[in-house]
């Protein structure tokens, strides 16, 4: 039997980049301690706050909600949950149910916005649209964007100081290796634990940015904690290719994903001086903050004659 590096007891998960075992304790607590860490270390919430958390239903957001619900409480925080519904058939409906119980399990506030209400389609539609008029942009484009927008509208339009996503390690390495692979430096420099306030932009938070994927998912199990397991069907293309690659190389080089974030947060502050000054202004078609005069979410649907409206519909408030 292996047992725990730190207590001794019966170990169930293999910290292979670090060279340890951990038991069932000592790994849930070191999570939390990495969760409490990256709250402190980069000043995400304040006392006092109001925290909206952005929940999918997979187990990432389930349990980004679960740590910020038990640190808001603490932290004399007010702690909302926003889900947005893309119209994945088969896919978002049953995941919604999943965030619904979990939101009333925890006591949350949830609140649900949708593509088809606000952009007037489906992510579904909009998929068959672009195919249909060969744009050659990936569904998950399309949504990335649209999301973005309809997240940081829903956020203002609740009031929220801060709005948290759940990115673990894995997501924030695979980003940073897309934005360099696409060589798109405004982007690579917006990757951090958090997007500093601009006018019209709700403050983006990253709370799990340190912890890796499996390390979550460990948690969660061990926890208890009730997730969606289901995949996206639009999930694929480089970035399924980039995700590949990174788990290839950690196998054969643990302690890699750590290393690329490091050296990425190293370099940060000296990107600043090449990014270049921009203003905001507000979108001509729905008012979102954007550097041109229109967002991007309204240049994409503008082929399709769809475009975000300037108030989000916010709905499915459940407690
Ligand atoms: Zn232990
Ligand atoms: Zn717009």
């Amino acid at each position: 039997m292996l047992k725990c590096d730190f207590c001794g007891r019966h170990a169930v998960y293999n910290r292979r980049y670090a060279g340890v075992f951990l038991c069932d304790r000592c790994i849930i607590k070191s999570v939390e301690r990495r969760f409490r860490r990256a709250m402190g270390k980069y000043k995400l919430v304040s006392p006092g706050e109001r925290v909206a958390v952005a929940v999918s239903g997979g187990k990432d957001s389930v349990t980004c909600m679960h740590l910020l619900a038990d640190h808001c409480e603490r932290k004399n925080c007010e702690l909302i949950a926003v889900t947005v519904d893309e119209g994945i058939k088969g896919y978002r409906d049953r995941s919604m149910s999943i965030v619904r119980e979990n939101a009333k399990l925890l006591d949350i506030e949830h609140f649900a916005v949708s593509f088809r209400k606000t952009f007037g389609a489906t992510l579904d539609q909009i998929a068959m649209l672009a195919k249909r008029k060969k744009t050659g942009l990936n569904p998950c484009t399309y949504c990335g964007v649209m999301r973005r927008s309809l997240l940081n509208q829903a956020a203002r339009e609740l009031g929220v100081d801060k709005l948290s996503t759940a990115h673990n390690l894995d997501d924030e390495v695979q980003a940073i290796m897309l934005n360099y692979v696409r060589a798109d430096f405004s982007r690579l420099y917006r990757l951090g634990p958090g997007y500093p306030s601009r006018e019209g932009f709700v403050p983006r938070i990253k709370p799990l940015r340190e912890i890796p994927e499996k390390e979550v998912a460990v948690y969660a199990l061990l926890k208890g904690i009730k997730v969606h397991l289901g995949v996206c069907p639009y999930a694929g293309g480089i970035h399924t290719e980039i995700r590949d690659f990174l788990n290839q190389l950690e196998t054969n080089h643990p302690n890699s994903k750590f290393m690329i974030l490091r050296m990425f947060d190293r370099m940060k502050p000296h990107l600043a001086r090449s990014v270049p000054e921009f203003e905001l202004c507000e979108c001509k078609i729905c008012g979102e903050p954007t550097s041109s005069g229109m967002c991007k979410s309204c240049e994409l649907l503008r082929e399709f004659g769809l475009g975000l409206k300037r108030k989000t519909i916010i709905s499915g408030k459940s407690r």
